[in-house]
């Protein structure tokens, strides 16, 4: 049996593992469009800051990929597929047979259209070569704009705080990680980063990144110029679908997958962040892993397991502080009853959604990692909590 995958990232290199392990004899091969070995990405932000060098985020040495009888092949961009023939062509020329094959190629980082974001110093944030690229123009740089604050652009814009420069993050939202968090815990949030250094921006619509030959400035909806001369837009992600779709699968938002991870193609899988199940794309680490190693599972035998979906992250580190946000935290229609405490000196927050029995239905978590393991526990129990949870806050 010969299986090949497209893209060497975490959904690629857990669903090559997964199908060693299954099959001793089978040939497996990688195809990994960038230069670099495989790494970790999340680990890219410590790149970008200096604190690591991409060998130290790098899990397995080509070695080892040999050792297991894996054929890593690095620098291999694959530009068609051709499902009838059961066949894959590299950018090379070279074309490569499959028996089964899976699409793990992942995600790119959006561009959203920004006039002037093609502007020398304005970046995205995806690879170990964009991390490269932007922390060589950070040394010459002195004020940052990070367009997004979601927790990627918190986290781009502390590495870039790290280095020296003065950050602002603009957020065009009520306030950060609108998603995840209330607008009390956002604001404790944008406290916490001015704390350390890092200025947020709130409601401010990011209408043109400014300059000539390289950027000056992001100029907000009304007219305000925020100075910078390295612009980072943190967008959001858009999956790879276009070798898929140019192949006639079934593509929306990402390749479309069925319960086994199967696109609209025979034999073909995928997986990761390029994946979309269930209308959804995670777009995380815990989904890339389990809808690897479930794709794995299903080529080696195909209809054997069933995915179910990945619980959102639930715990985060963001800007240094732990955040926890569990079940219903801003309930539509208003809560039912909430419990709150909140102390920005202190960088805390914490907020309990009661359900109709008092049971703990929503929580939010801000700098509150000793109260984690507690308020998990009380909503998994679904009883009544409302005295322990006011314990837990002194109320
Ligand atoms: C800086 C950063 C930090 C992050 N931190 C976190 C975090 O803390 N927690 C979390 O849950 N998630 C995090 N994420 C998101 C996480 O990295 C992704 O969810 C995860 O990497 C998805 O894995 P994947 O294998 O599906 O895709 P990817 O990691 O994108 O891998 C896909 C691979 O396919 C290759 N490829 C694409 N097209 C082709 C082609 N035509 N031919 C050959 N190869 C191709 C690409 O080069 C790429 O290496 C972070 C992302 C970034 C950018």
């Amino acid at each position: 049996m010969e299986f090949v995958i497209v893209g060497g990232g975490l959904a690629g290199v857990t669903a090559a593992r997964t199908l060693r392990a299954l099959d001793p004899h089978a040939g497996i091969t990688v195809l990994e469009a960038e230069p670099t070995p495989y790494y970790l990405r999340p680990g890219l932000i410590d790149v970008l800051a200096g604190r690591k060098t991409l060998a130290e985020i790098t899990p397995f040495p080509r070695a080892w990929f040999e050792r297991q009888g894996i054929a890593y092949r690095s620098g291999a961009v694959t530009v068609a597929l051709d499902p009838a023939a059961h066949r894959v062509e590299l950018a090379s020329g070279e074309a490569l047979p499959y028996d089964r094959l899976l699409l793990a190629c992942g995600a790119e980082a959006v561009a959203p259209g920004i006039p002037g974001e093609k502007l020398p110093g304005a970046f995205t944030f995806r690879s170990a070569a964009d991390a490269e690229r932007i922390r060589t123009w950070a040394e010459g740089s002195r004020r940052a704009a990070v367009i997004g604050g979601g927790w990627l652009g918190i986290e781009s814009a502390r590495a870039l705080r790290d280095l020296g420069l003065s950050v602002t993050v603009l957020e065009r939202g009520p306030w950060l990680l609108c998603r995840q968090l209330d607008r009390g815990a956002g604001e404790v949030l944008a406290g916490l980063l001015g704390a350390q250094g890092i200025e947020v921006r709130t409601g401010a619509i990011s209408e043109a990144i400014l300059g000539e030959s390289r950027v000056r400035a992001v100029r907000l909806a009304g007219g305000e110029e925020v100075p910078a001369d390295l612009v980072l837009i943190s967008a959001g992600i858009r999956p790879r679908t276009g070798l898929a779709a140019a192949a006639g699968l079934a593509v929306g938002r990402g390749i479309v997958v069925d319960n086994h991870l199967a696109t609209s193609a025979p034999d073909v899988y995928a997986a990761g962040d390029a994946a979309e199940w269930q209308g959804t794309v995670y777009g995380i680490i815990p989904a890339a892993r389990e809808q690897g190693e479930a794709a794995a599972r299903n080529m080696a035998e195909p209809g054997s397991t069933a995915y179910r979906g990945t619980s959102p992250m639930n715990r985060l580190k963001v800007a240094g502080v732990d955040l926890l946000c569990l079940g219903d935290t801003q309930p539509r229609g208003g809560p039912l009853r909430e419990l709150r405490a909140a102390e920005p000196e202190q960088g805390r927050y914490a907020k309990f959604v009661l359900g109709p029995e008092g049971e703990l239905a929503g929580a939010i978590l801000l700098g509150r990692p000793d109260l984690a393991p507690t308020v998990e526990e009380l909503a998994a129990s679904g009883l009544p909590a409302e005295d322990d949870l006011k314990r837990l806050l002194n109320l």
